[in-house]
């Protein structure tokens, strides 16, 4: 049995659908289908939560547009004249809930974690039922279940939830496998499942990801295919190195460490419920269904041993110094809790005897510099934001074990005169990071590739 699941990126208009459903019907195993919102829509939405001016009008606008986009799409991809009828009063009463939550949240003016998660999910709700009618449209049978009601339960974190699997799959295979055994082919809504009251809860962005392969678990599938508008991994980024090729391989394990350190094309968690069952995962380009795409097992291991060199610019530091910071017990549990009792995740935490140094996303510096400097913590002596840095990992199964690698990778730097302002290695088998000024990331990339040609 199959997990497809299909991103935004492949949702963009009603030839996306189309390609989606064509797709679907040449698949001849049993399948089950994940699907994001159309392109750009959970972007949107977000937008206009985020806009200061959320008014009335503000969100008649939002209406409108969502409205005619979906109504267009369904109206091109779908040509059974009932068929769209049918879609089309569902497109209608998902917008009018949606479009009363809106309201609620400008009349109460408070935006709460729980309700910005059910909002978001709107647009995994709105395009479940166009695919639904688009498959129809091409007589194959399908049925739409959305993922709150399906049963996948969650951990509450709003924002950036974890399904626990064991609670999920019973829900999961008591509505799934029927509907199978008829023929017919599940739609599910993916980025969300909901807290054990029923409050929808999201997997962070591109969650859509992790919720095939809670599913895939679930059921026990063979395989999960991730179908996005890229080939799959990268050896090192095109947009850098000409000469950049495609990962036909990868193990559990580099993937995570892939997608953890920067390459956007998967969510970080899906691979924890795969590698549980020993699932595949199969990255595909909807553009090049023949593609063999990457895929992801236990067996990535290959000769080369280093896979890939990937970045991130999103990333800045916070250095806590102090005399002995290093060592006093309770300091970092201090530092680490106070910062995620606000719901920032700490990427990485490096420390010395002298300083203690929080990586963390962008968007999060300022508040984090903040919490930091306003809860006095005994023995810190000053507070230092780092921004304009970037991070580069070298990701390889069994890099850790093997010698000279590193000192290959920073001394071809360290002639190129830049230098590396923070190493971290051994808290993963498969990869290891330094962080260098953001401006000498291309030059300090092409200096890595050129080594280890
Ligand atoms: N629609 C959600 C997002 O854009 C989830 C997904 O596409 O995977 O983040
Ligand atoms: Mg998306």
């Amino acid at each position: 049995m199959k997990v497809m699941k299909f991103g935004g990126s492949s949702l963009k208009n009603a030839d996306g659908f189309r390609t989606v459903a064509k797709i679907i019907k040449n698949e001849k195993d049993k399948k089950i289908v994940i699907l994001s919102g159309v392109c750009g829509v959970t972007d949107t939405i977000q937008q206009y939560l985020n806009y200061k001016k959320f008014d009335e009008i503000a969100i008649q606008g939002l209406i409108q547009h969502l409205r005619r986009l979906h109504f267009k799409i369904s109206s091109e991809a779908i040509t059974d004249k009932a068929i769209f009828k049918r879609v089309q009063e569902i497109i209608n009463k998902k917008i009018e809930k949606l479009e009363r939550l809106l309201r609620g949240v400008y009349y109460v003016r408070e935006l709460t974690d729980k309700t910005r998660d059910l909002i978001l999910s709107y647009g995994e709700r709105l395009s479940v039922p166009i695919l639904a009618g688009t498959l129809c449209d091409r007589s194959v049978k399908a049925q739409v279940f959305e993922a709150d009601n399906l049963g996948i339960l969650t951990n509450g974190d709003f924002g950036n939830a974890i399904a626990i699997l064991h609670l999920s799959s019973n829900n999961i295979n008591q509505k799934i496998l029927p509907t199978l055994k008829k023929n017919i082919v599940p739609i599910i809504t993916g980025f969300f499942g909901c807290d054990n009251n029923g409050h929808t809860t999201i997997f962070g962005r591109n969650g859509s990801d992790y919720s095939a392969s809670v599913i895939a678990n679930a059921v026990n599938a063979d395989e999960v295919d991730l179908w996005k508008d890229v080939d799959g991994f990268m050896n090192v980024d095109p947009s850098i190195i000409n000469e950049a090729h495609l990962l036909n391989h990868l193990s559990y394990k580099e993937a995570a460490e892939l997608a953890y350190f920067g390459a956007k094309i998967l969510h970080p968690r899906t691979v924890e419920p795969l590698a549980k069952k020993d699932i595949k995962l199969v990255i595909k380009n909807t553009n090049k269904p023949q593609g063999i795409g990457t895929i992801i097992g236990n067996n990535g291991y290959s000769k080369q041993l280093v896979k890939s060199i990937v970045h991130s610019k999103d990333i800045a530091c916070i250095k806590i110094h102090g005399p002995g910071i290093g060592n006093k017990p309770g300091v970092l549990s201090e530092i680490t809790s106070n910062i995620s009792s606000n719901k920032i995740n700490i990427k990485s935490v490096i420390t010395s005897q002298t300083c203690i140094t929080l990586l963390l996303e962008n968007k999060d510096l300022t508040k984090s510099y903040e919490i930091l400097a306003t809860n006095k913590i005994k023995t810190v002596e000053k507070l230092e934001k780092i921004k304009d840095i970037a991070l580069i990992a070298i990701v390889g199964e069994g890099l850790l074990e093997h010698h000279g690698i590193a000192a290959r990778v920073f001394s071809s730097i360290a002639k190129k005169g830049i230098n590396i302002e923070m190493i971290s290695a051994g808290a993963s088998e498969a990869a290891y990071y330094f962080i260098i000024k953001e401006k000498f990331l291309r030059e300090s990339i092409k200096a890595i590739h050129d080594e280890l040609q």
